[in-house]
């Protein structure tokens, strides 16, 4: 009797209700789930995700093993919720010296898991139902799920590609906003825009006019600007990063969002920042106080003490951030003569560790699937990994539903790897043009 109870009570506690809150609805297909398994599986070159797989630096390594085990226990402790002491004073620090301005480290910064958590802080914090938030396309994916999952609506602008005329290769200058169109997103309900300068995955960089033009858009409609600028030392061609905090205006309302993990080449410590103006930071420390509460001590506490040494090298030839771009420009050149050898024609990218390559000439090797909507781009990217071991991201992933269609002829591919990492990858590409040349 006693079993037959409790069969008949299990049977009737199988849920029946629909579990999943509304806020997920449309935003659980993630590019990332698919593509890393793919790579994983099938790659013997990985350019797809954004990570090097060079070391980081000596100097942040050793701070690490230093505060893992130079007899400070208390590194092993919680430290302050909203940044340990020692990482928001050497920010504020820092920050003041880029920006002009005098910063609280209290106040003006908050230390993140990374600068996806400083995302969802703004989004969360900033972002209420009914609101819309102007993304400029090609985005980071992330930014349309955090969006909607805030209550607020995307509102997409795209960056429009205008080819040269005299045959060179493209930049990532040509692509551009159109002025009129990016005035015609700002409506009553615009809270935000997002802002991407360098740009993932184009790798554009924002011009001074260009920045402008936001920020007076921003200005004249009373909007927020959150700036993600997590590849801002990855610039290259000796082309300035323009904060737009910096302009007329926009300290007030901007949110910068800022990396360790890109700035010093440790993407898997997950240490983000936000520094901004203390109205908008503190509804920001509200959402982080009530869900991550604070990011690994030892990881902030290094990353302290390799911005103090990039703070006493500001500028000169030994600084990480003056090494690190020069030698991730070689390696973008080396990968954009590969690329443009084989018919892959690159976009070259003016900052960040990624290129956009035109794979339109490669439609004859990639097989049709009958009755699939699946855009080129993803087949292109699925076929080359299984068949040619090199793993790529379809460009269509960083836009929105509505404007993929126009983009399903680029690949981004991710040159921060070691030269024999993407020596590999040249000659896949070299084998195949020559297979493609002798059939
Ligand atoms: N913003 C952009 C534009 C990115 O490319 C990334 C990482 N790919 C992030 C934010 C997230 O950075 P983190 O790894 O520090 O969370």
């Amino acid at each position: 009797i006693k079993a037959s109870n409790s069969l008949s009570f299990s049977l009737q506690a199988k849920m029946s209700r629909p579990v999943r809150a509304r806020r997920l609805e449309g935003i659980d297909k993630n590019i990332w789930v698919e593509f890393v398994k793919l790579a994983a599986t099938y790659s013997k070159v990985n350019l797809g995700q954004g990570f090097p797989n060079f070391p980081a630096p000596d100097f942040l390594t050793e701070a690490f093993t230093r505060a893992l085990s130079g007899g400070n226990h208390m590194l092993h402790q919680y430290t302050r919720a909203f940044g340990h002491p020692p990482l928001v004073k050497v920010l504020a620090q820092f920050f003041e010296k880029l920006l002009g301005r005098d910063l609280d480290p209290m106040t003006n910064v908050m230390v993140t898991v990374g600068a996806y958590q400083a995302l969802f802080c703004c989004f969360q914090a900033l972002v209420d139902e009914g609101d819309e938030v102007i993304i400029i396309e090609p985005f980071f994916d992330c930014y349309e799920p955090m969006v909607k999952m805030a209550g607020g609506t995307p509102v997409f602008v795209p960056l429009r590609p205008n080819p040269p005329k005299d045959g060179k290769l493209m930049s990532s200058a040509d692509w551009q906003l159109d002025p009129a169109e990016l005035a015609s997103k700002f409506s009553k309900q615009t809270k935000a825009i997002v802002l991407n300068s360098p740009n993932n995955p184009l790798g554009k960089v924002f011009s001074h006019g260009e920045l402008g033009l936001i920020a007076e858009l921003c200005v004249k409609h009373d909007v927020l600007c959150i700036s993600d600028e997590v590849y801002e030392w990855l610039v290259y061609d000796g082309k300035q990063h323009i904060r737009i905090a910096s302009l007329q205006g926009m300290w007030d309302r901007t949110v910068i969002v800022g990396s360790a993990g890109k700035t010093f080449s440790a993407t898997g410590w997950k240490v983000g920042w936000v520094v901004g103006p203390d109205r908008l930071l503190q509804h920001l420390r509200t959402v982080h106080q009530n869900s991550v509460y604070h990011c690994a001590t030892i990881a902030q506490e290094a990353v302290a003490q390799g911005f103090q040494r990039e703070l006493m090298l500001y500028g000169k030839p030994e600084s990480y951030f003056v090494q690190l771009p020069k030698e991730l420009q070689q390696k973008r050149d080396w990968l954009v003569q590969s690329l443009d050898s084989v018919g892959m024609k690159p976009i070259v990218p003016e900052g960040t560790y990624f290129l956009v390559a035109d794979i339109s000439q490669f439609k004859s090797d990639v097989p049709d699937v009958p009755n699939s909507d699946e855009p080129y781009d993803y087949r292109f990217a699925k076929w080359m990994v299984k068949n040619k071991g090199l793993a790529a991201i379809p460009l269509s992933a960083f836009y929105s539903e509505a404007h993929k269609k126009n983009y399903t002829n680029f690949i981004r591919l991710c040159f921060a790897k070691e030269e024999a990492t993407l020596k590999a990858a040249n000659d896949i590409l070299q084998k195949w043009k020559q297979e493609k040349t002798s059939s």
